[in-house]
């Protein structure tokens, strides 16, 4: 075996083992850790601040922001985890005189899976990499993680795995609850998602990375589920109404959101659909000047650089997409200013690479002849994470048919908003239809996405002191549990 193939192997085995125990390790107490860890996170002080800064050229208000994000999702995962109710706690009891069958005593909650493997992002040094929200999920589900840092910012990777350790060891947990492994290259990713003790995958990066993972975890003897969230355009359409009155506001705060983090999130706005209707040449003409006077900044390595210059090329190498404005190249200080192009309905909806997202401050202007040709164009897209929806009030009330179109595309639909910005809470939904993730059914941001890690199971005919505390007849966690059909904190 190679030093890499054993170095995997050992952190997998250990990670199993300490899966036997981390398991049982109540909510209350597995909730502490989360929050020790954040309070491990924040005792890195500067020294975390500038690690980043250094490493991804993010400036200091976004990692200080992204920072208290991170331990903000701990803290959130640890709430949910003292409440308790989220196991979905199933009781149907039992008939034994039911005719012509008795009927067993059912009760179901959600246990977790086993080892997680999770791919640190490039471009959430810390909200979506070593301790940001899978790791926090799988971690508040009852299973060890594994990470692959990513190879962009290896230090800060460090830095907060060893926080994630000392919280380990202030708790007694066994060291294999968690291990990163920092090693730039496929083949290490490759061998995590293929070990036989990892039991599920989370991943946010290319569609080209997140498709060859599941492939690879498809093909193993026993197949396992890779949550990817990659890529998306996130597209904005805006209605006849709301581009006549306000088509400066609109694209003022378009190419803001363009521009915001040199456009390296996964909710930029990569696509603007409307038709060429009053205000359309205006909004155009406001779009170029809000380019030309858009600041500038660096992207978080220079792979990504390189990337964004050599796909917004190709878009603009396409006779049919014209500048609105370009400021692609700024070669002497590194930073890239904003792009947008213009392309005719009819082109766009011809030529699928025009469809792809250009992962940056880019964006792409769709311009239709008609509400008709809208619709064409909607249906045309491909599955999304989010779609924004600029309109005035009344005429949104009429457009039923579109908002059940656009619903059918993407996991979250924003009424005059702008895509960036994703708020940590219950009810968000970060996750959209293939290629937006890999499974539409789940979200990787708020706390629901603990869910991709752990699976339902029944007890049948089950004696009371061997069922899991949330399924007993007292209730003695005092959780809200589903009891023959009715939500309840009562005693059975
Ligand atoms: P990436 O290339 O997909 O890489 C993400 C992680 O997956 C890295 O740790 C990488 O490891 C690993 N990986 C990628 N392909 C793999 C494969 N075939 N087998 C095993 N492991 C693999 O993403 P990135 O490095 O963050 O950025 C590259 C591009 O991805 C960007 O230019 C952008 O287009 C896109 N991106 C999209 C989003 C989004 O939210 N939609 C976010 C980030 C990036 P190694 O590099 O060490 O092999």
């Amino acid at each position: 075996m190679t030093e890499l193939t054993d170095q995997i192997s050992q952190a997998m085995e250990q990670a199993a083992r300490a899966f036997e125990s981390y398991k049982n390790v109540p909510g209350k107490l597995r909730a502490a850790f989360l929050r020790q860890i954040g309070d491990e996170i924040n005792l890195l002080g500067d020294e975390l601040i500038h690690t980043v800064m250094n490493e991804t050229n993010l400036p200091e208000g976004r990692v200080r922001g992204e920072k208290n994000r991170t331990t903000g999702q701990l803290n959130k995962f640890a709430d949910l985890l003292e409440d308790g109710s989220w196991v979905e706690a199933t009781i149907d009891t039992g008939d034994p005189v039911r005719s012509p069958i008795p009927k067993p005593d059912l009760r179901k909650l959600l246990i977790p899976v086993g080892p997680v493997v999770v791919f640190g992002a490039g471009n959430f040094p810390l909200a979506f990499s070593a301790t940001g929200g899978d790791t926090a999920s799988a971690l508040a589900g009852g299973n060890p993680v594994v990470v692959k840092g990513h190879p962009a910012h290896p230090k800060t990777s460090q830095l907060v795995a060893k926080a994630i350790k000392k919280a380990l060891q202030k708790f007694a947990l066994p060291e294999g609850v968690f291990e990163l492994i920092q090693d730039s290259g496929h083949k290490s990713g490759q061998l995590l998602v293929q070990h036989p003790q990892t039991k599920a995958v989370g991943f946010t990066g290319s569609q080209q990375g997140g498709m060859a993972l599941v492939k690879l975890a498809s093909q193993r003897p026993e197949p396992i589920p890779v949550f990817a969230e990659m890529g998306s355009v996130n597209p904005v359409v805006i209605l006849p109404e709301a581009l006549k009155d306000n088509h400066t506001a609109i694209a003022e705060k378009l190419v803001a959101s363009v521009n915001l983090g040199a456009g390296q999130f996964c909710t930029n706005p990569g696509l603007i659909i409307t038709t060429k209707r009053k205000g359309f040449e205006s909004f155009i003409e406001e779009i170029g000047k809000q380019v030309k006077a858009a600041p500038g900044a660096r992207m978080f390595s220079d792979q990504v650089f390189q990337n964004y210059q050599l796909n917004s090329e190709k878009v603009f190498s396409f006779s049919e997409v014209s500048s609105v404005e370009a400021r692609t190249e700024t070669p002497a200080t590194g930073e890239v200013g904003p792009a947008v192009g213009l392309v005719k309905a009819a082109d766009f909806i011809a030529q699928p690479n025009l469809h792809e997202e250009v992962f940056g401050p880019f964006s792409l202007v769709v311009a239709c002849d008609t509400d008709e040709q809208l619709a064409e164009v909607v249906q045309a897209l491909k599955g999304q994470l989010t779609i924004t929806i600029q309109a005035t009030p009344d005429e949104l009330a009429n457009r039923k048919e579109l908002i059940s179109a656009l619903l059918g595309k993407c996991g979250r639909l924003l009424f005059n908003g702008v895509p960036t910005g994703v708020e940590v809470c219950a009810a968000m939904q970060h996750g959209g239809p293939f290629p937006a993730s890999s499974d539409s059914r789940f979200t990787s941001v708020g706390v629901s996405a603990i869910k991709r890690f752990v699976r339902p199971v029944s007890y049948q005919d089950f004696p009371q002191d061997l069922l899991p505390e949330e399924l007993k007849d007292e209730n003695p966690l005092n959780i809200w549990r589903l009891v023959n059909n009715e939500w309840t904190k009562e005693q059975i």
